[in-house]
């Protein structure tokens, strides 16, 4: 049988800082996806925040539902019975200049980056993020990579020791967690602390980002 053919993913530490910048409400994301559309058939719920206004004009109102846990406003686009996102059509997504931004910075790189399986129900998304392969040209990529590894070990190793709830089930949000937190294990005396310090570090990190993720989002 032969290897699927492997795809260049770009310089780690480029890509890391693009993604989190992007998660953090800067531009989008630009994968090369080449002819692939795994993300709008793999059965994802797609998030739309109501500032997102041109987003939402464009989108029938009876295929978009209160979403669970957020204020009113927060709406999610569901999928078909073969988990294909309503607006995916015979040329891709038709409303690709006016997607949410839950696709703008979806990159299924996040499950190459952090090592965390894109989830059994998402079993085409999982195939193509293994074929992704990183450039590490320098030992801040090495560093990096090294980092974000880490961080989504302590989140699968070391959930008791944070707030329940805290780590994602949803495997897509617990990779983004996993890099946005790469900092805490980046830092040159991370391996000087204890495992409690190391939690109390992770749990600060991630207020700080979701504040700036929460801050950013709309049009
Ligand atoms: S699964 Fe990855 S490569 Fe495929 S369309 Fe989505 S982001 Fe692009
Ligand atoms: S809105 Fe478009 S990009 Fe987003 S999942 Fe649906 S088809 Fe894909």
């Amino acid at each position: 049988m032969t290897e699927p053919e492997s795809i260049p993913a770009g310089r780690f530490s480029v890509w890391l800082q693009r993604i989190i910048a992007a998660l953090r409400g800067g531009k989008a994301m630009d994968v090369p996806c080449r002819s692939c559309s795994a993300c709008c058939e793999s059965a994802y719920f797609i998030q739309i925040h109501p500032g997102e206004r041109r987003t939402l004009e464009v989108i029938p109102g009876e295929l978009l539902f209160p979403a669970p846990g957020l204020p009113s406003g927060h709406v999610v686009l569901g999928f078909d019975e073969k988990g294909r996102c309503p607006m995916f059509g015979p040329q891709g997504c038709s409303i690709y200049s006016r997607r949410p931004r839950t696709c703008r910075v979806y990159d299924c790189r996040i499950f190459a980056a952090t090592g965390i399986p894109a989830g059994a129900d998402k079993q085409l998304v999982g195939e193509r993020a293994q074929r992704w392969q990183f450039d590490f040209t320098t030992p801040e990529d090495t560093g990096m990579y090294s980092a974000v590894r880490n961080a989504a070990r302590f989140l699968e190793e070391r959930a008791g020791l944070l707030p329940r709830g805290f780590v994602p089930v949803n495997t897509t949000q617990r990779a983004m967690l996993a890099l946005s937190l790469h900092d805490v294990f980046y830092q040159e005396d991370a391996g000087g602390r204890s495992l409690e310090e190391t939690a109390a570090a992770v749990i600060e990190a991630a207020t700080v980002c979701r504040q700036a993720g929460a801050a950013s989002v709309g049009e």
